[in-house]
């Protein structure tokens, strides 16, 4: 049983410490887990809209981020508990790819899942800033997202595509046979070389349903694309969350096993 997305108190609207997510996850027998905070934004990007200081830890921290995941590891392994990934989510959009690659040379990261929670600045997943579906038609606001998702993916930042299908947390989805983009994004994924990750947090939102869809999922086993398991827990209880339900996806879509990352190298671990 693997967890590769995981959040801590550091960036603001998450509890919890990186020892209490590694005891979450020997609770639950978890082989591998990732701690994945949100990587800090650009201070220019909060000095425009201070709301935004509550998606991510400040840049200053992120230096004593990466010790405790680090330190927690050593102290684990000592003690024959689930092996502790150096993670991050990166916030991969049109604009901010220097700010990212600086700041993820810096560390030695394990794994780096690319998101992207904003379209032009505004955080379309943040349940504050609903009033902004208002302005967009669905369709139009879903082509931009996969472009802006898969131009993520093909810029090589990140080892795995966060939450796949997040434009739908609130149940805004056009209307009409979503199998073509599916199909393009999916052979998109498959030649940039990333994996995408099958993230359960979808459950726990009004979209109830996992992240990414199961025909987008079917769409991506065919491409070839290779797959992790995330709770995106935002609380320790939340680790490992629906894992049950996740590996049933993956096996419905046809896949038999998933990958994990050390040192930004995929190695594949069975379902
Ligand atoms: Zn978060
Ligand atoms: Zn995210």
């Amino acid at each position: 049983m693997i967890d590769l997305h995981v959040h801590t108190w550091r960036c603001r609207h998450a509890v919890g410490t990186v020892f209490e997510y590694v005891a979450a996850a020997a609770e639950r027998g978890i082989d591998t887990i990732a701690i994945t905070d949100h990587l800090p934004l650009p201070p220019a990007l909060i000095a425009r809209d201070p709301g935004m200081a509550a998606y991510a830890m400040p840049v200053v921290e992120l230096p004593a981020y990466v010790d405790e995941v680090l330190s927690a590891r050593t102290a684990v392994s000592a003690t024959g508990g689930p092996e502790v990934l150096l993670g991050i989510e990166a916030d991969v959009y049109p604009g901010n790819e220097a700010f990212v690659r600086t700041m993820l040379a810096e560390h030695p990261f394990d794994v780096v899942l690319g998101s992207v929670h904003f379209v032009d600045g505004w955080a379309f997943d943040d349940p504050d800033r609903r009033e902004g579906y208002a302005s967009w038609d669905v369709r139009a606001l879903w082509e931009r997202y996969f472009d802006d998702l898969v131009s993520a993916a093909r810029g090589g930042l990140a080892d795995v595509i966060g939450h796949a299908d997040l434009v739908k947390k609130f149940g805004y989805v056009p209307d009409g046979d979503l199998m073509p983009l599916y199909r393009e994004v999916a052979s998109a994924f498959a030649e940039a070389g990333v994996a995408v990750e099958v993230n359960t947090a979808g459950l726990r939102k009004p979209c109830a349903e996992i992240y990414p869809a199961a025909p987008l999922l079917r769409a991506l086993n065919r491409a070839g694309v290779p797959v992790t398991v995330g709770s995106d827990a935002h609380a320790p209880a939340e680790v490992g969350s629906a894992y049950g339900e996740a590996r049933r996806a993956l096996l419905d879509a046809g896949y038999r096993s998933a990958v994990v990352f050390r040192s930004r190298q995929a190695e594949e671990v069975p379902l």
